[in-house]
């Protein structure tokens, strides 16, 4: 089933985030745990989660996916930056038990100079404080464009980090279709042999999500500026390829192009009407046809 949503804005809570989803048409979104830039989140309002996961049953939305604000940097050369992002990423874990089974996104981070090798391991060092076997939400990091000190920003720098957590079962990826194309890898002209090479080097079962972007820049330019879908140098044969193929059909899939809510419907349609019933499903359907329970 295609799982599509987009990046909405959490300031009305989650019932008003679930209520917006369905009204572009998506059936997941993702959403800022606290200000992206980083400070004190808001209280949590239980009554308003309850009626959340009531509304969320009700209407199918399933695997919302929660970013950390990207001020997060548990890499950074100063102690201060280290211990805020921890604390920050232990808060919105104990948060997120409130509506179990989803994925938390975060930046890796930038190693501001100390080299990728002790950002690896102050990444790894970090999660390997925060993880605990019990959580109910998986971590993921996100694949980065490499712009400045980013780490993240190959498929190695991350399997590194993800082969020193030891609560390896809560640890996964997110690929950003706009961070991987501005990281130098081809999945316009060659999405196959991209996978294949995550496979190879991460293993695919470690994908978790997809930031579906198109990119304003060229492969490889390290700027990560995302664009609307097809309006970008990514474009939109090579973006309906990410959400058919194979190996992630099945996975959920999170705009964050510049858009409002309405450029958000639109891009959504578009997808929907691109992304492909499988054939035995097809057949399927066909065999023992209802009009009701046809699905695009
Ligand atoms: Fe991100
Ligand atoms: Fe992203
Ligand atoms: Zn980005």
């Amino acid at each position: 089933m295609f799982t599509i949503g987009c990046h909405l804005s959490s300031a009305k809570g989650y019932l008003s985030m679930g209520q917006s989803a369905v009204s572009i048409g998506a059936n997941t979104f993702q959403f800022f745990t606290r200000n992206p830039r980083g400070g004190n989140a808001k209280a949590m309002d239980s009554a308003d989660v309850a009626a959340y996961l009531e509304y969320a049953k009700e209407h199918g939305i399933r695997q919302i996916l929660a970013h950390a604000p990207y001020t997060l940097n548990g890499c950074s050369a100063d102690e201060k930056v280290r211990d805020f992002a921890r604390r920050t990423m232990t808060d919105d874990l104990k948060r997120l038990e409130a509506t179990p089974g989803n994925c938390y996104n975060f930046h890796p981070g930038c190693h501001v100079g100390q080299g990728t090798e002790t950002g690896i391991a102050l990444i790894s060092e970090m999660l390997n404080a925060i993880l605990t076997p019990a959580q109910n939400t998986t971590v993921l990091l996100e694949t980065m464009a490499g712009k400045g000190s980013e780490v993240g920003k190959t498929f190695e720098e991350l399997r590194e980090i993800l082969d020193r957590v030891s609560c390896s079962e809560k640890a996964g990826v997110c690929l950003d279709t706009c961070h991987v194309w501005d990281g130098g890898y081809d999945i316009a002209g060659h999405l196959d042999e991209v996978l294949d090479e995550f496979d190879r080097v991460i293993g695919l079962a470690r994908l978790k999500a997809v930031h579906l972007n198109d990119s304003m820049n060229p492969l490889g330019a390290h700027k990560d500026r995302h664009a609307r879908i097809g309006e970008g140098k990514i474009g939109l044969e090579a973006l309906t390829r990410v959400i058919n193929h194979p190996a992630l059909r099945e996975l959920p899939f999170y705009l964050e192009t510049p858009n409002e809510l309405d450029g958000y419907a639109r891009e959504i349609r578009l997808l929907r009407g691109r992304y492909k019933a499988p054939h035995s499903v097809t057949a399927e359907t066909a065999a023992t046809a209802s009009p009701r329970t046809i699905s695009t």
